[in-house]
């Protein structure tokens, strides 16, 4: 038996932010990413919430939260009795806030508070989903949380707060997009209900993303990527994810490079890997993997009239809307030295195995598979 839980209550469209008016007397917890303070916008988000509730303001979010991170916003509530934690921002400030929500009850503190999330980046699908992705600094290695305790209870998705990402932002987090779509179809937990929100945003990601990325106020592409960041989220969010999440946790910690680029990277390598296909020799393929990439080069206009051409179609796909973006194909290219990538790889491979985006891979790999994944992004 399956069980399929989706908690989220979803506002979405120009004007959803007037569902802040809904809260009264609240003691609001806000963890917000820096860039909306200095932007201003946090200001004009925050009008929405009327004189009755009262506010502490979090603003210091760095790109992949760090455990300090979580504690110091438990610590900037001085013990108040918090009734509604309201995150906006990327993922980072997302996931910053559902774990210290979480770790907080835990605590005893927020004890009857609700979650309320606002993504201003169109890449993570945080506000649906039970994971928050906790980077500890120290040992090098991204932890997923994944708990419906952190699931949020509200989501406001308005496309006019992701007007402002860059083009580089927008192209990473919607590269993001498209490998939370593509590893949930292909996981070993798919089903027709992760299949169909899977396939919209992958189609969306094919349609919009270059258009959102060379017209950043292109608002029905900004609406459409938006939409198809949550439809993604909700496909993972029960069909979960794969090795492509598996080593960029495990590489995101160590190389520093934006979770979405770092996706997008690893992605063509990643399908050939989970397809095994090899062109000398094509019995050893997995066919069944090879199919479901084969349904994905189909659903974007290939005629991928067979598996293997299928899944060499996704891949050429994925290159070539890479090379739209202006985004690098390889780990070289983005920057990583060889005597860093040599440095790390046998510990990046390690930690890639015990993640638990790779349990749900389907292909199970080893560490020198990893290993030669790694080699091959380099
Ligand atoms: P991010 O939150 O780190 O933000 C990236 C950059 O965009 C930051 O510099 C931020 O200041 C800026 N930014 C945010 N909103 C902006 C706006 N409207 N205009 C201009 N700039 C803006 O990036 P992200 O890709 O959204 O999140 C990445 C994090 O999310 C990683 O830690 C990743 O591991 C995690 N993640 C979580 C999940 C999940 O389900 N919880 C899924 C995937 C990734």
């Amino acid at each position: 038996m399956d069980k399929i839980f989706y908690k989220t209550e979803l506002c979405i469209g120009s004007g959803s932010l007037e569902e802040l008016r809904r809260f009264h007397k609240e003691s609001v917890f806000v963890v917000a990413d820096p860039f909306l303070k200095t932007s201003g916008q946090l200001d004009s988000i925050l009008a929405y919430l009327d004189e009755s509730n009262d506010r502490v303001v979090f603003t210091d979010i760095v790109p992949d939260p760090p455990i300090e991170t979580v504690v110091a916003g438990i610590q900037a509530t001085q013990g108040r009795e918090i009734s509604l934690v309201l995150s906006i921002g990327g993922g980072s400030a997302i996931d910053a806030a559902k774990a210290m929500y979480y770790f907080a009850k835990k605590q005893g503190l927020f004890k009857d508070a609700i979650m309320v999330a606002i993504p201003t980046t169109s890449g993570t699908g945080s506000e649906v989903t039970d994971f928050s992705v906790i980077t500890d600094a120290q040992k090098g290695t991204k932890y997923p949380l994944v708990t419906r305790e952190i699931l949020p209870d509200l989501a406001i998705l308005d496309a006019d707060l992701v007007l402002s990402l860059p083009p580089n932002i927008t192209a990473d987090t919607g590269m993001d997009v498209l490998t939370h779509a593509i590893e949930a179809y292909v996981s070993t937990k798919a089903s027709d209900f992760s299949d169909a929100l899977a396939e919209k945003a992958i189609k969306l990601v094919f349609e919009y993303l270059p258009r959102a990325y060379q017209n950043g106020q292109d608002i029905e592409a900004r609406e459409k990527m938006h939409a198809a960041s949550t439809l993604a989220g909700m496909a993972f969010n029960t069909a979960s994810l794969g090795l492509n999440h598996g080593v960029a946790h495990a590489a995101g910690a160590k190389f520093h490079v934006p979770h979405g680029r770092l996706n997008s990277i690893l992605m063509p390598h990643i399908i050939q890997y989970n397809a095994n296909l090899n062109p000398r020799d094509r019995r050893q393929m997995n066919k069944d993997v090879a199919k479901r990439y084969q349904d994905i080069a189909r659903l974007i206009g290939y005629q991928a009239s067979s598996p293997a051409l299928g899944v060499r179609q996704l891949i050429e796909a994925v290159k070539r809307l890479q090379k739209q973006l202006d985004m690098p194909a390889s780990l070289s290219a983005y920057g990583i030295s060889r005597m860093d990538f040599d440095t790390d790889k046998e510990q990046i491979a390690h930690a890639a195995l015990l993640d638990g985006c790779t349990v749900t891979n389907p292909r199970v790999p080893t560490v020198s598979d990893i290993l030669g994944i790694l080699e091959s992004a380099f």
